[in-house]
């Protein structure tokens, strides 16, 4: 039996995840995707709410 071992690079969980805003210059960087669109619909309820309510 033979253990195949990636080199160094760690993918999912500990990876930030990133977004920007559509409809300005506004991005946020979260530690999950989830948490992630939750700041972005509080961003678009907060600045852009006819954006928002197209969601
Ligand atoms: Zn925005």
């Amino acid at each position: 039996m033979v253990t195949y071992r990636r080199g160094g690079y760690v993918q999912g969980a500990d990876e930030a995840v990133e977004r920007t805003c559509d409809h300005c210059e506004w991005h946020c960087v979260a530690d999950s995707y989830p948490e992630l669109i939750r700041a972005y619909q509080h961003h678009l309820r907060e600045a852009h709410p006819k954006a928002w309510l197209r969601v």
